[in-house]
């Protein structure tokens, strides 16, 4: 390893984890906190802390000159973004490699690429990975709109080319939607990206979630088998395993080859996950897009194949080569990660920050939590909801739900409303059981077959 420091600019489960991970590997560890995290886990685990700002994600944890003298002042020599904040921002991983560290990520052209949501389905159709049918390129205007969601079908989606965290995308049914929609649509992604570009999709109904786990060095890239994510709300993953069961051997070769060829056409480094959308019914598979970081629900790959997800992103940053050859990744098992989000089910999911009064986690072979929580922590009001990651394997998908049911019924986390009771009755519903969703499935459910007054006994 060339690098002997790092500096972890995120907060929460993942900048535990990224702490965990750098030790393991001898790295003193730098952490970065707001007002609002000066009392948190992953600034006490760390070797040395560095205050950048009032609570707001903008002065903090979004402000690229203080992430960055802080990593500086510190002397780290390198800096790993986590995932949300600047972990895919470009203009962040030139700012790092031009005060001489380095990025524990892609270079800051292949997140330019792949991170246009627009050139990355360009670049896949190079790659000769299937996209869903839509818009060659950005669209000019309502015009070219019309005449393209005229040419896929209605219903089509609107998606913004800078969207992410399951925001800027809508549906439309039909032309006067269309019409009304579109330059919402525009401002709004303007609004909340700095880049109003809009690109179509054809809505692809009933479809699921899967998305493949890519590693590279630069030179060769490898994949680390699929996720299916279908189970979400708003868009937002809740709940998500690995393998995916609605895979036959034959789709999955061709879907892990389509990610490790996207890869490799970005001279893509570090670890990164190509997102896909599959029809279950066709056999179909269309990608949707890249996501430049380590993602939330990387420990589901981490279960089932036993590599270390996060000290081969630091490796690699180190300038090492993949520790491991495409043969010698190999799938055992199942596993399954509910996200744990400080929100109440019973209130349409209102997040609901406040004091941990009582926390007793479920232990055993094959059951991990990957949290910042500790007793008596107040959870603070001002990012993002989530609280942890139960993450459980099996010898196979039944053995797994039995697991899960029996790790969620020994959980204990009291103080404030949590997700927990949404995973209980979600791990005791048959439909899951049989894998039998898609990625409407889980709030079509919300409507008919959960309330979270009855879930909260199952719990
Ligand atoms: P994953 O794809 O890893 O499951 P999510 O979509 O849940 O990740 O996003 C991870 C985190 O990053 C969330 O906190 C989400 O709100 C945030 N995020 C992702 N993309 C963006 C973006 N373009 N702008 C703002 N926040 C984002
Ligand atoms: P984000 O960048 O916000 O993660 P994605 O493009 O990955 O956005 O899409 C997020 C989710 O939206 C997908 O997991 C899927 O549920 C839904 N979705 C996206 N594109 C389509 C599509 N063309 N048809 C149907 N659902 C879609
Ligand atoms: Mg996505």
């Amino acid at each position: 390893m060339t690098i002997s420091s790092v500096l972890i600019a995120n907060r929460g489960e993942i900048a535990v984890r990224i702490n965990r991970a750098a030790k393991a590997l001898g790295l003193r560890v730098i952490q970065v906190f707001s007002d609002a995290d000066a009392d948190s886990m992953a600034v006490r685990l760390a070797d040395d802390s560095v205050r950048i700002g009032p609570p707001a994600a903008k002065k903090s944890y979004l402000n690229i000159a203080a992430v960055v003298a802080a990593a500086k002042a510190a002397g780290a020599d390198a800096v790993h973004p986590g995932y949300g904040f600047l972990a895919e921002n470009a203009d962040f991983a030139e700012a790092v490699i031009a005060a001489g560290m380095v990025f524990v990520g892609p270079s800051p052209d292949a997140i330019r690429l792949l991170g246009d949501k627009v050139a990355a389905r360009r670049l896949a159709e190079l790659a000769g990975v299937p996209t869903v049918p839509g818009s060659g390129g950005r669209i000019a205007d309502l015009a070219e709109a019309k005449a393209i969601a005229l040419k896929i079908g209605f219903p089509v989606m609107i998606k913004a080319a800078a969207g992410g965290g399951g925001r800027g995308i809508r549906i439309v049914a039909s032309l006067e939607e269309l019409e009304r929609q579109f330059p919402q649509a525009s401002a709004e992604a303007l609004a909340a990206f700095g880049d109003g570009g809009l690109y179509l999709e054809k809505l692809i109904a009933r479809a699921r979630h899967v998305e493949v786990q890519i590693l590279g060095d630069g030179k060769n890239v490898v994949h680390c088998f699929e996720r299916e994510c279908s189970l979400q709300r708003r868009r937002q993953k809740v709940w998500e395993e690995g393998p995916s069961v609605a895979l036959p051997a034959d789709v999955r070769e061709r879907l892990c080859l389509s990610a490790v060829a996207l890869g490799r056409a970005a001279g893509y480094s570090g670890a990164g996950t190509v997102e896909y959308l599959y029809d279950d019914v066709s056999g179909d598979f269309y990608f949707i897009e890249v996501n430049t970081r380590i993602q939330v629900e990387h420990p589901v790959t981490e279960m089932i194949t036993g590599l270390d997800l996060v000290e081969e992103m630091l490796k690699i940053a180190g300038g090492a080569p993949l520790s491991v050859r495409q043969e010698q990744i190999r799938l055992s098992g199942h596993a399954i990660e509910c996200r744990i989000n400080a929100e109440d089910p019973a209130r349409d999911f209102m997040p609901w920050p406040g004091q941990i009064e009582r926390l007793v986690i479920p232990e055993g072979a094959g059951i991990r939590f990957d949290t910042a929580l500790y007793e008596g922590y107040h959870v603070p009001p001002f990012y993002d909801s989530l609280l942890g990651k139960l993450i459980v394997h099996g010898s196979d998908r039944a053995d797994c739900l039995a697991k899960l049911r029996s790790a969620l019924a020994g959980f204990e986390l009291f103080g404030i409303p949590t997700t927990l009771p949404l995973h209980a009755a979600l791990a005791a519903d048959p439909d899951v059981a049989a894998g039998a969703f898609h990625t409407r499935f889980l709030e079509t459910w919300l409507e008919t077959a959960f309330s979270a007054g009855s879930a909260k006994e199952v719990a």
